[in-house]
């Protein structure tokens, strides 16, 4: 164990690069010429990585930043999208497409809200950039820019000016969490800041690295702050060399707006016009949805004077194009249902859009979801066949929305917590969604569920569900596409409960002691099993 020790110690020095730097000083820093905007894009498009993290399912779980550091061995990157519940390791993905595994952590630090994963591999990746040794001047006259990957999409440069930012405790007081112990001063860049992303390097003229840009969720803001990289660089330095997992990983003290599905986040305009396009496209046209028509029909001819006047009579019928349902379901009202689907969970996921906007957009989703719940005869019918083409294509190029009715099945202990599988109707495939997330209608993990009433999610039970397929598991020959639930009503019952009989141990979903020990060892790769 010493010896062990005493290598990593070794290695550690070595990879941050920590004491090679400090003997350079920061004369070598400022002294030099601006790099021209290409060569810095080069610079960051070579350090500047995508991190995605990943459950032991291999299913992403968010999306940051990360900067290569020292000579190529760690990676910098947002502590608060690496501690999310069931990541055990982290994808690192550069411009040109090389991509290494993290799966130990080599430094944390809570109050500046950062990590050094280390990457996977013996040989260091390639040269990470410089951590500047002295805070910068925070007076405006540092022209800076942040590289960053725009909505864990495209690598991105925005300039700005680095300005004073709040105090620790300013941001603390902001954000209502407790002021951290040590004093630390936060830095700001005034202008552009990339969106999207946490993590992102803030560099200087020279490509040094003065500061990391964190994405924090402020109260019903988000709020944006620079970790001086000299702080880090500190700490850096401080750290216990020691390399561990990502369960120990301590807990950022800023609530974060982590970034938890690739691409943009809708705003809730946007979501509330899919909401009237599904209405537009649901509601007959022919009736206007009152399900009757009225009908005039000639009766007769009759003479009066010169002139000769029809006879009509007008009939209230039932509509021809609807069946008197006022309702019309074909594939494209069905598309749209699965955009809401992907636009709410975005919004749902994301704790930087404001808490009722969340509400908001959770309430949309479950009035639609009713209505689904209400359709009848041929419009039903034409739902469930677009929801049975659609889950046809499995999980696919995930992520991707599902709206079908689904029964409830058993559940399953996965390696980041309880399972509910649901068997859609009509369809050869299972629908597995993480417990918790079923009756948390916002900022999945962070807020204190929301009461969602009565309905339970009972063994048999029918429901709607929106869902966004993620992945898929095979489960006895049968594909089990595991996905995030944006919302569920209590459906029609459209048949018995489920003939299978449950595996012995199997506990009703709704009934399920929280408490339990898991069945399966975490991380195993067959815990699909059974
Ligand atoms: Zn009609």
């Amino acid at each position: 164990m010493g010896t062990m020790r005493a290598r990593w110690k070794a290695i550690l020095a070595v990879a941050f690069g920590l004491g090679v730097w400090g003997a350079a000083g920061t004369d070598s820093l400022r002294a030099g010429e601006p790099l021209p905007p290409l060569e810095l894009r080069e610079t960051a498009a070579s350090r500047v990585c995508l991190v995605t993290v990943r459950n032991s399912m291999g299913l992403p779980r968010g999306y940051a930043t990360g900067l290569l550091i020292g000579d190529g061995r760690f990676v910098l990157t947002d502590l608060a999208t690496l501690v999310q519940p069931g990541v055990v390791q982290a994808q690192v993905r550069f411009e040109d497409g090389t991509t290494r595994t993290a799966r130990r952590f080599g430094f944390a630090d809570p109050v500046l809200g950062v990590a050094a994963i280390a990457l996977d591999g013996d040989a260091p990746l390639r040269p990470g950039f410089v951590l500047a040794a002295e805070e910068s001047p925070v007076d405006g006259s540092v022209a800076v820019t942040s590289a960053g990957w725009e909505w864990g999409a495209t690598l991105k440069l925005v300039r700005g000016r680095l300005v004073a930012g709040k105090s620790g405790a300013d941001l603390a007081a902001e954000v209502g969490c407790n002021p951290p112990a040590a004093r630390q001063a936060f830095m700001s860049v005034n202008g552009g800041v990339v969106v999207g992303t946490s993590g992102s390097p803030v560099l200087d003229g020279q490509g040094n690295v003065v500061g990391i840009w964190l994405a924090i969720a402020g109260k019903g803001r988000p709020i944006d702050v620079v970790v001086p990289a000299a702080a880090v660089r500190q700490a850096l330095l401080s750290a216990k060399p020691e390399l561990k997992d990502f369960a120990d990983l301590p807990a950022s003290l800023w609530p974060a707006r982590v970034q938890r599905m690739k691409g943009e986040t809708p705003s809730p305009a946007a979501l509330a016009q899919t909401v009237r396009s599904i209405r537009m496209q649901v509601l007959c046209k022919k009736c206007k949805g009152t399900g009757t028509i009225i009908v005039t029909r000639v009766v007769g001819q009759h003479r009066v004077g010169g002139m000769v006047q029809t006879d009509v009579r007008r009939d209230r019928e039932t509509c021809p194009d609807c069946g008197g349902e006022g309702t019309v379901m074909d594939d494209s009202a069905y598309k749209v249902l699965t955009l809401l689907a992907d636009q709410a969970l975005r919004i749902l996921l994301d704790s930087g859009v404001e808490e009722r906007a969340r509400e908001a957009a959770h309430v949309n989703v479950v009035d639609v979801l009713e209505a689904m719940g209400k359709l009848t005869g041929r419009s039903r019918r034409a739902f469930i066949d677009a929801a049975v083409k659609e889950l046809g294509r499995g999980a696919g190029d995930s992520p991707r929305g599902f709206v079908a009715y689904a029964q409830v099945r058993e559940t399953l202990t996965g390696p980041d917590g309880d399972y509910v599988v649901f068997a859609p109707l009509h369809s050869g495939r299972l629908l597995a969604a993480r417990k918790d997330g079923l009756s948390v209608p916002s900022g999945e993990g962070q807020d204190p569920p929301a009461e969602q009433g009565p309905p339970v999610l009972n063994y048999g039970r029918w429901v709607v569900l929106a869902v966004v397929a993620e992945g898929a598991f095979d489960l006895e020959g049968r594909e089990v596409v595991i996905v995030r639930p944006a919302a569920w009503v209590p459906g029609p019952s459209l048949g018995p409960p489920p003939s299978r009989e449950r595996p012995p141990g199997e506990s009703d979903p709704g009934e399920s002691d929280p408490g339990r020990p898991p069945r399966r060892e975490d991380g195993d790769p067959g815990f699909f099993g059974l």
